[in-house]
């Protein structure tokens, strides 16, 4: 048996780490806040059936006192967390944050952030791994392990030609009518989008099209946004329950880790407080991986070096991907029946090649289902009434891109620590480069013309730029460097101040492409399982 690693947090970077740190044969202890998810109501309905058979639907959909409903004079966000998916966002003991420029969210669940997520898995290329101390052969393997793992599907298309086709992907799910007509029509455009470096291809995600031990394949129920019933959109809490089997494998829940103890530049023990109840809980560590989220991770870190009698330093270079959300009306779809029985989430995704790698552009297209009425609704320039009536004639002729753009360290965003009279803040700040608006201003430009290429009309002014933060892509606070200073990491994620300390969660990216990051965060973690922990 080799050493113990104790590990926080039960995410997707904790449990991937976990997993294969098990099979490399260490024994793992699991520290976790692990707040659980609801069981799903009535599992085999979908969503219209789902309407008609609750006693109290709007208790479930919109919540009580509609409170996941945002109505239109909220500038920030189009959408609420509906009331099945608030345990991935309760904090049990919660924490003051001074934040400008950033508005970030943070999970104490079982599973994390990704028990909310939307699937969206691919792979970063080369290019985008260039600031990266390792290239994509040193994480090809972990790409398909994890995705074999997961589940995830795809399809060997255009999209291939800027994120590499690993192993471990399946079938994807069916394609809704919409999103169907779309690809057609890109297929007939393709040459003449090609001069805009633009690609389109099925979206690379983390659901099952096929049954899968106890994941069912996608049953096609509409219900994607309250939370699959059916196991068909991989969630981390899916492999907890497959570690929760293992003999070496003890995990801890209801603990909320507050710090780290120091003797001679070792981690010697890690502090934690019940969360219900609040006694303090101090264990003995061989060996420490933070996977607590990058914010987490960073106010864990900053509050050890403090407690050690050291300054607390500002941890520079936080990143998040800038996302604008592009509403469209495809013609071709105008007057057609809405089938309700669709996955709900993005099922395709666009590429723009704009020069280098970190200039790539990711776009993954919605097209509209049951949910996801107020992007359109609240951005239309008529009265409520109008909105809706216009709304109910376009329904299924409307989608949504989700624009994503990449991210690069910046000294000017950071976040520390602030103490007074024995509180904390965590203090975090974030500007967007100068340059922002042109780019933002420039792609959405090239999207509007590819969207009508495509047949569809993405009207200016309806766009939304979303805050920062909202994008949930938190990276980049003690970058891995392979020659760096006091706060960076090793090529294998080992901190340069405390010998047996690890972060395997967003904390160590260098640089964020505009790819979504959390498959990158379990493939990563899986190749840190493997190093030499010595
Ligand atoms: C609505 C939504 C949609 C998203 N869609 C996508 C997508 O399509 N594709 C994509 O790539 N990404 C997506 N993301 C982002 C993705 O969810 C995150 O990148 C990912 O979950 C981060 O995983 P993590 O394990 O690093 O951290 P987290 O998910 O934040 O997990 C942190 C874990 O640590 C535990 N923890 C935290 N603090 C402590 C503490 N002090 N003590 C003990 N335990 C602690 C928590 O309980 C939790 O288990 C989405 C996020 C949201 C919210
Ligand atoms: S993935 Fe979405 S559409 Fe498919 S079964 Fe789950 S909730 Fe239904």
């Amino acid at each position: 048996m080799k050493t113990d690693v104790l590990v926080v947090g039960s995410g997707a970077s904790g449990v991937h780490f976990a997993r294969r740190a098990l099979a490399a044969g260490r024994r793992v202890h699991m520290l976790d806040v692990g707040i659980s998810k609801p069981t799903p109501v009535l599992p085999e309905a979908n969503f219209i059936e789902l309407k008609d058979q609750l006693a109290d639907p709007m208790d479930y959909f919109l919540g009580q006192g509609n409170s996941a409903l945002i109505l239109p004079e909220n500038d920030d966000e189009y959408y609420g967390f509906p009331p099945s998916k608030e345990f991935v966002f309760e904090d049990p003991q919660p924490q003051v944050v001074r934040s400008t420029g950033f508005a970030p969210l943070f999970s104490f669940a079982k599973g994390g952030l990704a028990e909310a997520w939307t699937g969206g898995s691919y792979p970063f290329n080369d290019g985008e791994l260039a600031d990266f101390p390792f290239g994509y052969a040193d994480i090809e393997k972990h790409y398909s392990d994890v995705s074999d793992h997961v589940g995830i599907s795809g399809s060997r298309d255009d999209l291939s030609q800027v994120m590499p086709f690993h192993g471990g992907i399946g079938e994807p799910v069916d394609l809704d009518a919409h999103a169907l007509r779309l690809l057609e029509r890109y297929q007939k455009k393709k040459v003449k989008l090609a001069a805009d470096s633009f690609v389109m291809g099925r979206a690379r995600l983390a659901v099952l099209a096929q049954d899968r031990g106890q994941r069912q394949g996608c049953r096609q129920l509409d219900r994607c946004l309250w939370g699959c019933p059916t196991g068909s959109i991989y969630t981390p809490s899916w492999t907890l329950n497959e570690l929760l089997q293992h003999e070496n494998f003890h995990y801890q829940p209801g603990l909320k880790v507050k710090y780290f103890q120091i003797e001679d530049a070792r981690v010697s023990h890690v502090v934690a407080h019940e969360t219900a109840g609040g006694a303090e809980f101090r264990v003995a560590c061989e060996k420490l991986v933070l996977a607590a989220g990058t914010l987490e991770s960073a106010r864990i870190f900053l509050k050890s070096i403090h407690l050690d009698g050291e300054a607390i330093p500002q941890l520079t270079g936080l990143m998040d991907n800038r996302q604008v959300l592009m509403p469209f009306v495809n013609f071709s779809m105008l007057g057609k029946k809405w089938d309700v029985e669709s996955y709900q989430y993005h099922q395709l995704a666009m590429g723009l090649d704009l020069g280098g790698p970190m200039d790539y552009v990711h776009g993954l297209v919605t097209t509209l289902k049951s949910a996801l009425i107020h992007p359109v609704v609240q951005s239309l320039p008529f009265s409520l009434a109008t909105s809706l009536r216009f709304f109910r004639e376009m329904h299924t002729a409307l989608g949504l891109v989700n624009i994503n753009f990449s991210d690069s360290p910046r000294a000017a965003n950071a976040i520390t620590l602030e103490t007074a009279r024995g509180k904390d803040r965590l203090v975090i700040h974030y500007e967007p480069d100068a340059s922002e608006p042109q780019r933002v201003a420039r792609v959405s430009k090239i999207f509007r013309r590819v969207l009508r290429r495509l047949g569809c009309l993405a009207p200016q002014g309806m766009s939304h730029l979303r805050p920062m933060g909202a994008s949930v892509h938190y990276a980049g606070t003690l970058p891995m460097k392979n020659k760096g200073g006091p706060w960076t990491l090793d090529s294998h994620g080992r901190s340069r101040v405390f010998d047996n300390l690890w972060f395997v969660d967003g904390s160590g990216l260098p640089a964020l492409p505009a790819k979504n990051l959390t498959f990158t965060l379990m493939a990563n973690a899986s190749r840190i399982a493997e190093v030499d922990f010595s």
